[in-house]
């Protein structure tokens, strides 16, 4: 070997970084990395992942300008509009990316961009719940449901996004009535996360939850799980006037962006045709760019109406939502 190959060697395991893009990721490895993978297939561009699952924005804040993140990768709409009022993010006015993401699922001031979506749904007992029991997210709070409801903390981001949906169709007064029925029909006080509650219902403590839709896949992939899931089915409640409830997981370029242009890139990719249809297939979850097929599984759970409302509302009534919450001490 030469001098000068070695020497070019040594660079290069130096400075890997450099022409990478670097990640800060609240989403699992297992969900996101073969979307890396198949970035850097196409484009031999590597991606170095950071998995920060507590304290992204403190950290970004920390690190500030000489930040060696890119992009921000989160779920839910609390989380990513968390990221942009701290400051950490920059706007990204892309053509590419305005034609694959429905204006519902984007920040209208271009901070932030959805990659998927997910219903907030109910996991009813294929036994004890007969179909057209449940149709409605205001139904939930009928007396006839007492005792037979489990649900995670409403203090969670997924309840509280929900809840300032619920406040944005009917208001404050009708909105606490409701978290008060609903609270009234828990047959036992919240705690766990989604799949705990289908394990309850599994068990028999109750009959209906509420849980995100891409659940059903983690749990129909997991032996121990399987049997919770094969207890239920998926019904796909609606307001009122309206449909049902959706989220999304999204990403945001951050204000430092050393590698700015490999960032745009990556964000392209991952709404491309190629990227939405290994996040339909590995995360359950709905492609947000329209064409891109649903997998099998998702698409056996069935057709439903998205819900109108706009997540940049939502994200903005979470507060309010939050405030109503606390006020019916609906963990308690
Ligand atoms: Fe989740």
């Amino acid at each position: 070997m030469t001098r000068m190959t070695t020497a070019l060697i040594a660079l290069c395991a130096a400075s890997p970084a450099l022409a990478d893009v670097n990640v800060y990721s609240h989403r699992q490895p297992e969900l996101v990395q073969p979307l890396f993978d198949a970035f850097t297939k196409e484009t031999g561009i590597g991606v170095n992942v950071a998995y920060i699952s507590k304290g992204m924005v403190e950290r970004l804040q920390a690190e500030g300008a000489r930040s060696p993140a890119d992009l921000v990768m989160t779920v839910d709409i609390a989380r990513l509009a968390q990221v942009v009022d701290a400051g950490v993010t920059q706007a990204v006015d892309d053509p590419t990316l305005n034609d694959a993401i429905p204006a519902e699922f984007r920040d209208p001031a271009n901070h932030w961009f959805g990659l998927t979506s997910r219903a907030r749904i109910v996991y009813a007992s294929k036994d004890r719940v007969a179909d057209g029991e449940v149709t409605t997210y205001e139904d939930l709070a009928d007396p006839k449901w007492k005792g037979r409801i489990c649900t995670r903390s409403f203090t969670n981001d997924y309840n509280v996004a929900l809840t300032a949906a619920y406040l944005l169709h009917h208001g404050e007064d009708a909105t606490k009535t409701w978290l008060t029925g609903l609270k009234a029909n828990l047959a036992q006080k919240p705690e766990g996360n989604d799949r705990a509650q289908v394990k309850s219902i599994w068990s028999g403590v109750c009959d209906i939850s509420l849980g995100n839709t891409y659940y059903m896949g983690q749990m129909v992939n997991d032996d121990t799980q399987k049997e919770w899931a094969d207890s239920v089915r998926i019904v796909f409640p609606t307001f009122e006037e309206g449909g049902t409830h959706m989220n999304i997981s999204g990403a945001a370029m951050t204000a430092s962006a050393p590698n700015h242009d490999d960032a745009l890139k990556l964000m392209e990719f991952l709404a491309s045709d190629t990227a939405q249809e290994i996040y339909a297939e590995t995360n359950h979850e709905f492609p947000i760019k329209e064409g891109v097929a649903r997998s099998e599984l998702v698409e056996s759970w069935g057709t439903f109406t998205p819900d109108v409302l706009n997540l940049t509302d939502i994200s903005a009534a979470r507060p309010a939502a939050l405030k109503l919450i606390e006020e019916v001490n609906f963990d308690g």
